[in-house]
């Protein structure tokens, strides 16, 4: 197929609208950087020292409610096995706790919901090995862990929705050092995934399709936004990035709830999970970088119209004024360009 012919722009950037989420972005085209100008190539490494480090004395944590060993799940220990290489514990400092019933009260015109739930850290051994130097295989383990926790967490009362997301480096607001991914099951979904969810049914009852599969389907054969692939799963560039290198990626075939994913998907989603971190390490030097997932709530109810994915958000810039005021993003290299030199490294 042949690609669009794209206008050149007359202004120094475009407004481009997130088909989902119905959020504008700016895409400064005119004053857009070259892909090499992100790239960091000494990054100041905040980096906290073994012996203070919580993670590296394990036992100083909660009881653990998974262990692994080389991808294989360590059952019914009543200690910590020494050899373990990655390991969930309830947080320390929970931003919510588990409780037995969910109050709610009215304070003049507010809302106030008590704040229960589950909130855990997935914690993989190497004290600075980060996710972006594992191999497909390590990853997995990752992705198993988070889906083993997701489906224990969803069965229990309150949980409505599980947030999964990792902050890797000081730009990414971790405030631990050690690599780890942390987990949150709440009883309320958080509202931008209302909107996504929403806006993706609304789109689904007019044209029993799904928004998602649309826009796949546009971007495979269009080809510019893509970062990597293999038959089951995809990494791209979303035509409105919110920030500059942001990669999305999505399972091939419409799937709504991740913690269905079965092994064989595991797999190939690894590939490319591993692929895609390595390839920001390279091209950008090493950046600080959030992740999160984004699945159906566990509420009971239908979402089959959603098609959930991770989205990847590499720390280059700082967002300012602007962003947090007008609640419009600035990405400064426009997202076909960022694939293009993603796709290369
Ligand atoms: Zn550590
Ligand atoms: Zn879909």
């Amino acid at each position: 197929m042949s690609k669009p012919d794209i206008p050149k722009p007359k202004s120094p950037s475009e407004l481009r609208l997130d088909l989902v989420s119905k959020d504008w972005v700016v895409i400064a085209t005119g004053r857009a950087k070259k892909p090499e100008t992100f790239k960091k190539e000494k990054r100041e490494v905040m980096e906290e020292p073994k012996a203070s480090c919580p993670f590296c004395h394990i036992d100083t944590q909660e009881k653990p409610t998974l262990i692994f060993f080389n991808g294989k799940r360590i059952k019914n220990s009543k200690t910590i096995p020494k050899d373990w290489t990655l390991i969930v514990v309830p947080n320390k400092y929970p931003a919510i706790l588990p409780g037995e019933s969910l109050r709610e009260r009215a304070e003049g015109p507010y809302q106030i919901m008590d704040g229960i739930g589950f909130h855990e850290v997935v914690v993989t051994k190497d004290h600075v090995k980060d996710m972006s130097q594992f191999s497909p295989k390590e990853i997995k383990e990752v992705i198993d862990a988070y889906q083993e926790r997701y489906l224990e967490l969803m069965n229990e009362k309150f949980v409505n929705y599980i947030s999964i997301f990792h902050n890797q480096g000081y730009e990414a607001g971790a405030s631990i050092t050690h690599p780890h991914s942390q987990i949150m099951a709440i009883s309320v979904t958080d509202p931008d995934i209302q909107n996504s969810l929403i806006s993706s049914r609304r789109y689904w009852d007019i044209h029993q399709k799904c928004i998602y599969c649309k826009m796949l389907k546009w971007d495979k054969e269009d080809g510019r936004r893509i970062v990597f692939e293999n038959d089951e799963f995809i990494a791209l560039c979303p035509f409105a990035s919110r920030m500059a290198f942001t990669v999305r990626i999505y399972p091939k075939t419409h799937l709504s709830y991740f913690e269905r994913t079965n092994e064989e998907q595991k797999l190939a989603l690894s590939e490319v999970f591993q692929a895609v971190l390595l390839k920001l390490r390279k091209g950008l030097g090493n950046p600080a970088y959030n992740f999160f997932l984004r699945t159906s709530p566990c509420d009971g109810k239908d979402y089959s119209h959603f098609h959930w994915h991770f989205e990847i958000l590499p720390r280059t810039s700082i967002q300012a004024g602007f962003e947090f005021g007008a609640g419009i993003e600035i990405s400064t290299i426009e997202p076909e360009k960022a694939a293009e030199y993603l796709r290369t490294q």
